[in-house]
């Protein structure tokens, strides 16, 4: 069954006790958005929802939730599928500034298995949701970028302040495989030095605050191989440090002698492609922050993993 067939089906399920619909109509509104009108599915449900709300003289909470087996209560942990919907019971951890005016408000959602992102569409009329107060919400729908999981908050989404506090897990994870790239951005980097901001400059840019005097920092953008996927890592100053060797001092100075920043990410690759590492710390989205760190005496076959590397 096509998707728009399938959201076309759970639509027809939803209103089944309310409006004499067919899976025919509702998906023909359905193709016409997405096709025509290049509207992404999700938007388009949400709107065709919204349409037959209105029909039935209905709110949202008077129809049953969407999505097959309705608005599953879940864990962070378990949401690991595109386009489900469901329930969770989260904490607002925190709160980003929406970089598009399509979004209310956007930033990460905890409980005791983890965190993940979340984004409310500005047209969504939904209340404010406040940092460090925990929510019951129903109808979310998860979303997948790049093997990375966030739920959306739409105009169908239920939210109920609940009296209580939750310990927010802080899903910790751990590698083990073959360092196969270190990324651009990696090495000798300057960072913002406004309040807060510390962003990595391009030519000397924050593409916040303009041109600045940046500050100089290590880190490096790593990628593991473990045999069957990759992760990706990042190393702070610390984490650089202990893997490479290479201090800040010792990385500027070698940056000053060459009259080139490049030569440290050059000079760390040399040092760690293709040896092993056990890496463990938190994940953010879909990276893991090295706080751990353990070189391996693994396989040496460095010519198979840095093919792979390439291939990426
Ligand atoms: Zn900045």
């Amino acid at each position: 069954m096509s998707d728009v067939r399938q959201h076309a089906e759970e639509i027809r399920e939803q209103f089944s006790e309310h409006l004499d619909l067919t899976a025919d109509e509702i998906e023909e509104r359905l193709d016409n958005l997405v096709n025509e009108y290049r509207v992404p599915l999700e938007e388009a449900r949400r709107s065709v929802v919204s349409h037959y709300l209105d029909e039935a003289g209905l709110e949202r909470d008077d129809v049953r939730s969407g999505g097959g087996g309705g608005s599953e209560k879940v864990n962070v942990e378990d949401v690991n599928e595109d386009e489900q919907w469901l329930g969770l019971t989260a904490k607002v951890v925190d709160l980003w500034d929406p970089r598009s005016d399509a979004v209310g408000q956007v930033g990460l959602l905890g409980d005791e298995t983890g965190t993940i992102k979340f984004t409310k569409w500005a047209d969504s009329d939904l209340q404010e949701l406040e940092e460090g107060a925990v929510y019951r919400f129903g109808n979310l729908v998860s979303d997948e970028y790049q093997g990375d999981y966030s739920v959306k908050l739409n105009r169908t989404t239920t939210i109920e302040e609940v009296d209580e506090d939750i310990e927010v897990g802080d899903d910790t994870a751990e590698v083990e495989g073959a360092l196969v790239d270190i990324q651009s951005g990696s090495g000798l980097i300057k960072r913002c030095p406004e309040d807060d901001c510390t962003r990595v400059l391009q030519n000397g840019r924050c593409s916040e605050h303009g041109e600045v005097e940046g500050e100089f920092d290590l880190r490096i953008k790593g990628v593991l191989d473990d045999g069957s996927e990759v992760h990706k890592i990042i190393f702070d100053k610390e984490a650089t440090e202990d893997l490479t060797g290479i201090g800040l001092q010792e990385a500027q100075d070698m940056a000053m002698d060459a009259l080139d920043t490049t030569v440290v990410a050059e000079e760390m690759r040399e040092k760690t492609l293709g040896l092993y590492y056990r890496v463990a710390g938190p994940t953010m989205g879909r990276y893991l922050l090295v706080d751990e760190l353990e070189e391996l005496a693994g396989p040496t076959d460095t010519e198979d993993v840095l093919i792979k590397a390439r291939s990426m």
